[in-house]
């Protein structure tokens, strides 16, 4: 399989170095605007593949070199400066969405790809990139709170004494401030939290459950206030996500894809059914009304942000 990875900064190495360590696909393609940073790119990447999988790595400087990539990633644009909300990136990087997504339809069969979306703010690029690509909206994904969920997990986790194979928890709607942590539907081994929190004897307050929200919602700005950016998370997240897709495992993930049509449209995050033609399933997960309401409030700020361009 041949996959091309359209923007080779921070998150597009990383995706890139992850999805070599898949050995999911024979080759990957890099493109990135500035030709001498993918060739670079490149050539670590390829020294890199003599300790994993045999794999044909390129940088590529025109667009028909992606030709016969059954899977497209985009991880170009502006990132975060340290206090800087994703939402801020909202013009510059719809300027680069707008700028990619024609060139690399023009280049692949449209019939079979699957364009995967990593360019901040998430949802409204999922949207942006859906409505100029003309697929179908089970093939524009978004890893949208994949990761979100992943660090919410991981805190449970620490917090809980259980390991995260065992505890299912989600982030819904917006890759961004207004995502929605949705405590009712987390289950440990089957069990519903606060049963499983009784059973166990541990209390988890409404403080601390507060404390664990802000952790998740905040830790990318903590990170790049650290280290400038986030990379390894998102890199993991994209292939977990390829293995779901490659694989046809049908497994759920909170992915972002566009829901519903014209003026009601909107990208956010909910968990969706992977498999090799993308989406294949839209759920709805257990919410109490608080957390509805904030859904709303989530798909409203999403749709806000994609009618401002
Ligand atoms: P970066 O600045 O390190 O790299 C961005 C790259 O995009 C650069 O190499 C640049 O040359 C390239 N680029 C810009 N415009 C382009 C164009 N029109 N065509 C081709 N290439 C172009 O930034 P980064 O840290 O890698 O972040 C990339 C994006 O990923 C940002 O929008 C960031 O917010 C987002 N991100 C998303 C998640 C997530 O969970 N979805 C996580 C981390 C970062």
């Amino acid at each position: 399989m041949k996959i091309a990875i359209i923007g080779v900064g921070s998150v597009g190495s990383a995706v890139a170095t992850a999805v070599q360590n898949t050995g999911l696909a024979q080759e990957i393609v890099l493109f990135d605007r500035d030709g001498i940073r993918a060739r670079a790119a490149a050539e670590d990447l390829g020294h890199a593949s003599a300790f994993s999988f045999d794999i044909k790595i390129s940088a590529v400087s025109t667009y028909r070199s992606i030709r016969g990539s059954e899977i497209v990633i985009i991880a170009a644009g502006a990132n975060q400066k340290p206090g800087e909300t994703r939402n801020d990136l909202l013009h510059r990087n719809a300027d680069v969405i707008s700028d990619i997504i024609p060139k690399v339809m023009e280049n692949i069969d449209a019939k079979n790809v699957k364009i995967i979306v990593l360019t901040n703010p998430l949802d409204v690029m999922v949207m942006l990139a859906q409505k100029l690509s003309r697929l179908p909206a089970n093939r524009v994904i978004g890893t949208g709170t994949m990761l979100d969920s992943a660090r919410f997990k991981i805190i449970l986790s620490r917090q809980l004494g259980i390991s995260t194979r065992s505890i299912t928890s989600y982030v819904l709607g917006e890759h961004g401030d207004s995502s929605v942590i949705n405590w009712s539907a987390v289950n440990i081994g089957g069990i519903a939290l606060d049963d499983f929190c009784k059973q166990a004897k541990i209390s988890l307050p409404q403080t601390t459950r507060k404390t664990i929200e802000h952790r998740v919602r905040n830790a990318a700005y903590e990170i790049i206030k650290g280290r400038g950016a986030t990379w390894d998370g998102i890199g993991a997240a994209v292939a977990d996500l390829l293995y779901a897709i490659v694989n046809d495992e049908k497994r759920i993930l909170t992915v972002s894809t566009v829901d519903g049509i014209g003026k009601n449209a909107v990208a956010m995050s909910l968990p969706r059914v992977i498999g090799n033609k993308g989406v294949i399933m839209n759920l709805r997960s257990k919410t109490t009304v608080d957390e509805s309401n904030e859904l709303r409030k989530s798909a409203k700020v999403i749709r806000k942000n994609f009618d401002l361009l």
